[in-house]
């Protein structure tokens, strides 16, 4: 319904946009060319930055003062961040995997609030959520306590897993505050949750509830068009964390990765574990190893999905947890990226 105004506000709102950011921008990273703004189809605007961010990200308003931040194509490396200000507060979530795209997340939300981050909260440790945390200096960084820990003990070590990413003038910074099971804010005006609701993608994972607008950021609990990735998770108890988003009744949800959605994302996500469940009951009754269960499987609609080959992690999770493993007891690392390799037939990919 809004969509019409926005098209007919759009020139004008980006450039008024643009000069703000002229404005604001911090002198080491004035651009060297104009920023370019390419055509604003409603909701989402489309912006190009000069730090040769490509693909080129999009902000989304998803309720006023409530913004997605979107990486296409939301592959490895590729996350989806937030910003929600109100008042003179801006709630960051989540950092991004480099510098360069860190800052642009930064310059994006200065252009739309005119403001820079006063609290950061990481959806959990992985490091396309978190590198970029030095970056937000000095704002405080908020995150599950098992996300603090594992950030500290891993520190940017998971660069090397993908050694093509540029990933820029990086240094670790940890969460200072921690939360166990739900805190409240209050950016401004805007009331905001933070939720832990079980184990899923990691056992540190923290959803971001907006109970007014009832949009949620879900960190990388869903991909929309990417492949659920349970290295560090559970394949027992994420359906539990799934009803548990389900009874909150959001109107929006931005995944860790790929486009806004509703709940029928929930409904997909459910279906692959369903798929992925039996699976792992099949490859336990014949002895096959997760990668042989993988070879052997017919994904169907799945193999559409980004990084389909976390498919023989995800098995390899549900076989260890079948055989008595804890909830997202660690696997073997190394293990695992051999065999997503292996099953890719080349290494992991990313447009980052
Ligand atoms: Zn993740």
């Amino acid at each position: 319904m809004w969509a019409g105004a926005w098209e007919r506000a759009c020139t004008r709102r980006c450039r008024r946009a643009r000069d703000r950011w002229y404005r604001n921008i911090d002198k080491p990273d004035r651009p060297t060319r104009d920023v370019r703004l390419a055509a604003c189809p409603a909701p989402a605007v489309r912006w190009r930055y000069p730090m040769s961010i490509s693909p080129s990200p999009q902000v989304v308003e998803l309720a006023p003062g409530i913004f997605a931040y979107i990486q296409p194509d939301g592959g490895v490396m590729l996350n989806n961040a937030g910003f929600i200000a109100s008042g003179s507060d801006l709630l960051l979530i989540d950092t991004c995997a480099t510098e360069a795209r860190t800052k642009a997340l930064l310059a994006a939300a200065q252009a739309k609030t005119g403001l820079r981050p006063t609290l950061v909260v990481n959806t959990h440790h992985h490091g396309d959520h978190t590198f970029g945390n030095c970056v937000t200096n000095p704002a405080p960084i908020i995150s599950h306590e098992y996300a603090r820990r594992r950030i500290l003990a891993t520190g940017l070590a998971p660069m090397s897993l993908t050694p093509t990413v540029q990933f820029g003038d990086l240094v670790l910074a940890a969460p200072t505050i921690t939360v166990e099971s739900h805190a409240h804010l209050y950016v401004g005006a805007i009331e905001v949750h933070l939720l832990h609701l079980g184990v899923a993608h990691t056992a540190g994972d923290l959803v971001v509830w907006l109970p007014e607008s009832r949009v949620l950021y879900a960190g990388d609990i869903l991909f929309n068009g990417g492949t659920p990735f349970l290295i560090d998770g559970s394949l027992s108890t994420y359906d539990r964390v799934l009803d548990k988003i389900r009874d909150l009744d959001p109107r929006l949800i931005v995944p860790g990765h790929g486009d806004p959605a509703g709940t029928d994302l929930l409904d997909e996500t459910w279906d692959y574990l369903r798929w992925l469940r039996r699976l792992v009951e099949e490859a336990h009754e014949r002895g096959q190893s997760p990668l042989e269960a993988a070879r052997a499987a017919d994904p169907g609609p799945f193999s559409e999905w980004l990084d389909s080959e976390r498919l023989v992690v995800n098995i390899a999770r549900g076989l260890a947890e079948i055989n008595g493993a804890a909830p997202a007891e660690p696997l073997d690392y190394a293990r695992m990226f051999a065999d997503m390799t292996a099953l890719r037939g080349g290494p992991i990919h990313t447009l980052a």
